[in-house]
């Protein structure tokens, strides 16, 4: 088993925030190329309302021409209990609910309280528990929220223990707007376990928005984490803000980790030709570094060929 694992948010998180609309057919090779790659958990879409999110309205088409792979696992985001319904009837078995630690951000996300979202959650997680479903709760703001600024760790602390509780397997600390730095990562960290959560029970969702991603990581790592979200070429950027980078980028994240001595059980030169791929689908310049230095160095050694 590889000793850490990479959870591939690039169809879901990736193309949610980008502007265009990518088809079912170049959606299903993105994941392909993926699961060629080696990964073996992705997020591949979002069972919200239809037409919320045109750019996943497609989920469950998208889901019935996945390839089936022993020892892949299909994520699908469930806003709630109808979309739960949704995804198990599209053959989901693994599930991801979502909501955010500070209160402002979780209002203008789903125009809930953290209270209510969290009741309704826990609902959700009871009846995927019950089909026999894996569940990742998301929480997002965990390192700080662009409303409130700092999140009280006990916020954190209250929703990971709810989440727990009903039968949730990971918890995905997100750091939506990129506003952690290792020093707070450790210490949010060190907190949890204290409080008697497992290394193997958390999962970090990075964002490299301030270019903390990797480094956060990193501590994240040195603290027992093993799981790390990721989005080749770190798609998912704001579709607004040319340039600005969202998610981590799942090579630079593989690649750190391979230079490391510290396996993922991803081949990274199929990783970064998937991120490739990602890009011509996105019709712009993706911002993960290594995928950048990847290209540099194929259209390199392309143009020596052809000297
Ligand atoms: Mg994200």
């Amino acid at each position: 088993m590889a000793a850490i694992s990479l959870y591939e948010v690039s169809p879901r998180d990736g193309l949610q925030n980008e502007a265009g609309v990518v088809s079912t057919e170049a959606k299903a090779q993105l994941i392909a190329q993926l699961v060629g790659a080696g990964v073996t958990d992705i997020e591949v879409t979002s069972f919200v309302r239809p037409g919320w999110i045109p750019q996943l309205s497609d989920a469950v088409e998208l889901v019935r021409v996945l390839p089936r792979v022993d020892g892949v696992r299909y994520w699908g985001l469930v806003p709630n209990q109808v979309g739960l319904e949704r995804a198990l009837e599209g053959g989901i078995r693994h599930v991801a609910t979502f909501l955010s630690a500070s209160e402002t951000h979780n209002k203008k996300n789903v125009n809930r309280t953290v209270r209510e979202s969290l009741a309704g959650i826990e609902e959700v997680i009871a009846v995927a528990r019950d089909e026999g479903v894996s569940v990742r709760g998301y929480i997002s703001t965990v390192f700080g929220c662009p409303y409130e600024g700092r999140v009280p760790f006990e916020q954190t602390l209250r929703i990971v223990e709810r989440c727990l509780a009903a039968g949730a397997g990971t918890i995905a600390l997100g750091d939506t707007t990129g506003m952690g730095d290792p020093r707070l990562v450790r210490e949010v960290l060190t907190r949890l376990f204290a409080a008697g959560v497992s290394p193997d029970q958390v999962a970090l969702h990075l964002h490299d928005t301030r270019g903390t991603a990797l480094a956060n990581a990193l501590a994240g790592w040195e603290m027992g984490v093993r799981q790390f979200d990721g989005s080749v070429g770190g798609m998912g950027g704001c579709p607004y803000a040319p340039g600005a980078s969202g998610n981590a980028a799942s090579e630079d994240l593989v690649h750190t980790f391979h230079a490391m001595g510290v396996d993922t059980g991803v081949d990274l030169d199929r990783l970064a030709a998937a991120g490739c791929f990602a890009e011509s689908l996105v019709g712009h310049e993706l911002p993960g570094r290594y995928h950048l230095y990847w290209k540099g160095a194929r259209s390199r050694s392309a143009s020596a060929r052809t000297a």
